[in-house]
């Protein structure tokens, strides 16, 4: 048995620091504990935390495959890279965007950073983006678009200094177990608790108030909101006047406070108390239920203006997004997806030297945008516009919209599936490379207020499977031998590497080593130099002037978006809304859970309110209805549940059999899915499942975007 040791969980994006004790034989690790002298938890953890790392659930590859026959057949790893590397080479000569990179935020900081360098500067593709895109990417462009530079302002050392907490979209107390903690503690000791969401979840049932707008409206409440928020005096004149821009533009976009409530079923008085809270120190959190949206962007950009105009940016309030996985913000800030490393831009002609030179490759081998987004890469698979297809520890088939096309695109290309799980993605491979998971690798992740930690390994990876950067290293050495100085890829290198390369941007962490990480345990960014490090962002309040936006101004910027309606609104054929959330025992798209969650029969759950269900009686049979979408229809169990409301069929989120039926369309800006709202029927099971489907689209109903 192994000594215990320092590393952070990667359930979450909290970031918990853990001690870890392995055996020298089996799966998981034989315990871990919260780590008294990390400086994100102080010890604190999950039960669900603790649960998954000690006994992770799934069905772990243990050697390459290859599809041969038809069949997933075991072969071994010369043979494995060798088909890979042909197939990506033969792929290369027809052009650089005929090979798709997709990775994932459960990668640490280096196996992104590797997979992004030889994505963009090997293979020099538009088409590579990781499953962040999927969760984060609304929140990364309202950051961006408001304050110049991604990633939330406050830190966790703001929770207990906040008056007001307002969680819109999330449910924290499922999915940030620890962070919850804090937040329903400082709610408790005389603060105050407000949640938006349509549904009752666990966290509204501890809220003071608790509003619930109709699926796909929270721009329109949000602009309720800010309106009463001016109607009422709310505004902060002098830290408006002083550090922002646009406001009055803001102020004549707003629509009528009573005309948007009613958009978003929110009676006006609960809009006013709504705004009312912002007249207090308020931290505001959102997560996918702001994000998802095909007005994602426009909405997280509100909530961000509620914060400017009343003045609630500063120490104990701001906004704060809810990052889910745990490395997402690092594969923004490493992994070369949608910006280069450090949040340089991909349009910025000497940050493309800098990054050629350092990388010695051709400046005109990089490509010249961040290409179109996770989903819109599956619609070109399925255009037949790229021929090779490589997922890393992501799984498509089951968290992408309209599971149906996305399965048709990659079974139509050759696909290379890189994960450490049988997936609902592997199942449809040419070739599986067997990967290390958690306890496994080594390296570092970037927690959702900017802390960088270490991930440890307790124990060696299975016999057969290897680690992602030596995967990563030993496809780049057989496709571009020269990107990478050796073929083993050493984390520790890799890290200094992408840290340098961070120096003098928005996002400098060229002061954190893995030295200073052994001793300090986190190190939050910006840290450019070896000791310090980042506190609130944007915000120094020795200097006489403590705001210092990444803007052309340095103001930070107020938008005007307005609610343009659902992408796809109910109608006679299909009456009811479907939205998804997090369920308490599913650990993204479910791989290690669905099985315990799904139960014997495996069928998904869906939960309805009672009266929906009587209002449907005929859909149903012994507990089992089908619920139909323009794109799919699938069967489910039924629970009866007060706390959906009526009219709303509520499934898993990232669940293959959810994403059978939502629809592709994304925010045109962040290019992130409108994963909460589509529109569904019921029908009766003994119909058939296949049946609505297969008749809509021999009559040519559907077709594929
Ligand atoms: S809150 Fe998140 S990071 Fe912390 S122990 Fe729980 S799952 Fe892990």
């Amino acid at each position: 048995m192994t000594d215990r040791e320092s590393t952070t969980c990667m359930r979450c994006a909290v970031g918990c620091g853990y001690r870890q004790r392995d055996a020298d034989e089996g799966r998981g690790v034989v315990d871990v504990r919260g780590d008294e002298a990390h400086p994100t938890n102080g010890g604190s953890t999950c039960s669900r935390g603790v649960r998954e790392t000690v006994d992770p659930g799934g069905e772990r590859v243990t050697e390459p495959l290859i599809r041969r026959g038809g069949e997933l057949r075991p072969a071994d790893w010369d043979t494995a890279l060798g088909t890979v590397a042909v197939r990506i080479i033969e792929a290369l000569r027809e052009g650089n965007d005929n090979v798709a990179v997709l990775g994932s935020g459960q990668q640490t900081n280096e196996a992104a950073y590797a997979l992004g360098k030889l994505a963009r500067g090997g293979f020099g593709t538009r088409y590579y983006d990781a499953n962040t895109t999927l969760c984060m990417a609304s929140a990364v462009r309202a950051y961006v678009q408001a304050f110049g530079s991604d990633a939330p302002p406050p830190t966790y050392e703001d929770v207990p200094e906040a008056e007001t907490h307002v969680i819109w979209g999330a449910n924290p107390k499922i999915a940030h177990p620890v962070l919850y903690r804090w937040i329903a503690d400082s709610a408790g000791d005389g603060g105050e608790l407000i949640v938006v969401d349509p549904v009752e979840s666990e966290t509204a049932a501890d809220a003071d108030l608790h509003v619930r707008p109709e699926p796909g409206t929270d721009l329109a409440l949000a602009r309720a909101a800010l309106a009463a928020a001016v109607d009422e005096g709310l505004v902060d004149r002098e830290f408006v006047e002083r550090h922002t821009e646009g406001f009055e533009a803001m102020v004549g976009s707003l629509p009528d406070v009573d005309v948007a409530a009613e958009t978003a079923g929110v009676p006006a008085d609960r809009v006013s108390e709504l705004a009312a809270a912002f007249d207090s120190r308020t931290l505001v959190y959102w997560g996918m239920g702001v994000n998802q949206s095909v007005q994602g962007t426009g909405t997280a950009r509100s909530l961000i203006d509620l914060c400017l105009a009343t003045g609630n940016l500063g120490p104990g309030s701001g906004p704060f997004s809810l990052t889910g996985q745990a490395n997402s913000m690092g594969n923004r800030v490493c992994a070369s997806k949608s910006s280069w490393p450090g949040y340089r831009a991909f349009d910025d002609v000497a940050d493309r030297k800098a990054i050629a030179r350092e990388w010695g490759v051709p400046m005109t081998r990089l490509p010249d945008s961040s290409g179109p987004g996770f989903v819109r890469i599956v619609d070109e698979l399925a255009r037949g516009n790229v021929d090779v297809c490589w997922t890393v520890a992501t799984n498509p088939v089951a968290g992408v919209p309209d599971s149906g096309h996305v399965r048709a695109a990659l079974e139509d290309g050759f696909l290379i599936v890189q994960d450490a799980f049988r997936s609902d993605t592997a199942e449809l491979a040419d070739v599986v490379l067997p990967a290390a998971t958690w306890g496994e690798s080594e390296g570092t992740v970037m927690n959702m207020e900017r802390r960088v930690s270490r991930v440890t390994a307790a124990r060696e990876p299975p016999e057969g499977v290897r680690r992602d950067v030596d995967i990563i290293g030993a496809v780049a050495d057989r496709v571009v031998p020269e990107l990478f100085e050796s073929t083993r890829l050493d984390p520790e290198a890799l890290f200094d590497e992408v840290a340098a390369l961070t120096r003098g941007t928005t996002a400098d962490f060229s002061g954190i080593s893995y030295e200073r990480l052994a001793e300090e345990l986190a190190v939050r960014w910006p840290a450019p130099d070896a000791d310090g490090e980042g506190g609130y962002r944007y915000y120094n309040e020795d200097d006489a002037d403590p705001w210092s936006f990444r803007t052309d101004s340095g103001r930070a910027r107020f938008s005007n978006a307005s609610h343009e309606g659902v992408p796809e609104p109910i109608d006679a054929e299909y009456p009811l809304t479907l939205t998804t959330g997090r369920r308490p025992d599913a650990y993204n798209t479910g791989v290690r859970t669905r099985m315990d969650a799904d139960g014997d029969g495996g069928e998904t759950t869906a939960r309805l309110h009672p009266e929906t269900i009587a209002d449907n009686l005929t859909a149903f049979d012994r507990g089992r209805t089908v619920v139909e979408s323009r794109r799919s229809a699938v069967a489910v169990e039924a629970t009866p549940d007060a706390d959906v409301p009526p009219g709303l069929v509520w499934l898993p989120v990232h669940n293959p059999a959810a994403n059978e039926l939502t629809l592709s369309a994304a925010d045109p800006e962040s290019a992130e899915p409108n994963l909460k709202q589509c529109a569904v029927g019921l029908s009766a099971p003994d119909r058939g499942v296949a049946d609505p489907v297969d008749e809509r689209r021999a009559s040519g109903a559907d077709s594929l975007p």
